[in-house]
């Protein structure tokens, strides 16, 4: 199963104009199996999507992103809402009660020279107390994206990706790849957890050669893909 594991809607991230109905369609053409989304600091938007992807019967997972002195984080398995830039010892201790899943967001972002954006590499303590790195994000460099990866392997911790996505068109951009369809929350979140898991490209991915098999199905019609002229040409030879 292919998931992309952190997406901003409109419902809840003004910095978003990714409308949540859209997005699950487009989710499903692409060969996504699940999105989760990840709004900043509220499980509003999440749990609306949820919804929505249950009308549609396309799998939405409900997360947030907390920003934190020591990192922006991805939280899944908090219902509560999470006061904004809470401190990261909280954090930990909140969702470890309700045996969430906390997630290292773009580690590097800002470190190959985008000062405005660096927020410092985050401290120890956060590599010891995550469940999992986010090595793949479609908002960030190559170059960002190889440091996270660096950290990652280094400090051991299982490896996802996600498209941090505002847009429609920012969609899938990173993805995770799972061995098995996650049929809850609490399956997604044990396989991230016990690292059966890998962050892809999703052009990469199975996933994006039968979205690319289904869009060429589509464009070449009926009629075996030939230019109409050509077409008339052997009719008329026959
Ligand atoms: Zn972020
Ligand atoms: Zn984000």
């Amino acid at each position: 199963m292919v998931v992309d594991l952190h997406v901003h809607t409109a419902i809840s991230s003004r910095c978003s104009e990714l409308e949540p109905r859209e997005m699950i369609l487009r989710a499903r053409s692409m060969g996504l199996g699940a999105l989760a989304v990840t709004e900043h600091g509220t499980m509003h938007g999440g749990q609306v999507a949820c919804e929505l992807g249950r009308e549609e019967g396309f799998p939405v997972f409900a997360g947030m992103e907390v920003y934190t002195p020591g990192g922006d984080i991805l939280v899944f398995g908090v219902e509560e809402e999470i006061p904004p830039h809470m401190d990261f010892r909280d954090l930990h201790r909140l969702v470890r009660e309700k045996k969430g899943m906390m997630i290292l967001a773009h580690p590097a972002r800002g470190y190959w020279g985008h000062r405005r954006m660096y927020k410092g590499l985050p401290p120890r303590e956060v590599l010891g107390n995550v469940d999992a790195v986010e090595i793949l994000n479609g908002g960030c460099s190559y170059h960002e994206n190889v440091m996270a990866t660096r950290m990652a392997s280094e400090s051991g911790l299982p490896q996802v990706g996600g498209s941090d996505a505002h847009a429609l068109r920012e969609l899938g951009r990173c993805v995770t790849v799972f061995p098995r369809v996650a049929e809850s929350l609490e399956e997604l979140m044990a396989m991230v957890k016990g690292g059966e898991c890998r962050a892809a490209y999703l052009e990469d991915t199975s996933a994006r050669n039968a979205h690319n098999d289904a869009v060429y199905a589509r464009e070449r019609g009926p009629a075996a893909g030939e230019p109409a002229s050509h077409r008339d040409g052997l009719s008329e030879g026959r």
